[in-house]
């Protein structure tokens, strides 16, 4: 660690975090996420005062979605506001837990909906989705999103996990047991060190959807011929049925 590299934020030496360009000390760059949590929730219009909120998450997230929740507490303190927990199981297919996931939050009562991803998960879901976007979540890529009645927000859409250096309780990890999955967002790791990737994931990934509808049920990306179920959906309804 280079301990004379001055913080551009306070000034003092230790700077050793990047944080969108700028090279930050551990403890300013703490701040700056607590503040760009504070932003985006803001943004996303959601007011944590006495609401009921799930945290929904598969368990590779478990971590980052402990962190996430005390930066929501700390963001609102005396808010009074409850957060219960959603959480799936791990599997072999990214798409799949997903699924899993939006499923178990449409059983729930509470609409306001906390995911914890971050942005080098959803640059590496839109690398991993970009041969098929039919079937594919990207319709949760961003700041904020409804499917099925629920509003779903993602405070960190627009901070990667390196940014998070500064909370040393974090390990940094992410597998998602998807093997293609974790060789992308490794790839992207190893390839961006700068961080600046993340950021620049370009808008017109909501052009290119707004060209698409969404599952009734699950939220997938659909082809606005296709009906009103993605495939699995229709499937699952017909054997109801
Ligand atoms: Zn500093
Ligand atoms: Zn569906």
């Amino acid at each position: 660690m280079e301990m004379d590299v001055k913080c551009v934020s306070c000034g003092e030496n230790g700077a050793e975090i990047l944080i969108s360009g700028k090279l930050l000390c551990p403890r300013c760059s703490r701040q700056e996420i607590l503040h760009r949590v504070r932003k985006n929730l803001g943004k996303a219009g959601v007011n944590l005062r006495g609401s009921q909120v799930i945290l929904a998450y598969p368990k590779f997230y478990s971590e980052i979605s402990q962190f996430l929740k005390y930066l929501i507490e700390k963001v609102c303190q005396n808010c009074n506001f409850m957060i219960s927990e959603v959480i799936v199981e791990n599997g072999r297919e990214i798409n799949s837990v997903i699924r899993n996931l939006i499923l178990e939050i449409e059983r729930r009562p509470e609409s306001l909906v906390i995911l914890p991803f971050t942005a080098d998960f959803y640059g590496a879901y839109l690398v991993y989705s970009s041969s098929s976007l039919e079937n594919s979540y990207l319709s949760l890529y961003g700041l904020k999103s409804e499917v099925a009645h629920k509003t779903l927000v993602s405070p960190l859409y627009d901070t990667p996990i390196t940014e998070l250096r500064g909370f040393q309780e974090l390990t940094g990890e992410l597998k998602t047991g998807d093997e293609v999955f974790d060789t992308i967002l490794e790839w992207l790791h190893s390839s961006f060190g700068d961080n600046e990737v993340f950021h620049t994931f370009p808008p017109s990934i909501l052009a290119i959807l707004g060209k698409f509808s969404r599952c009734r049920r699950c939220g997938a990306v659909i082809r606005p011929d296709s009906g009103e179920y993605c495939k699995a959906c229709s499937t699952e309804l017909s054997l109801e049925r």
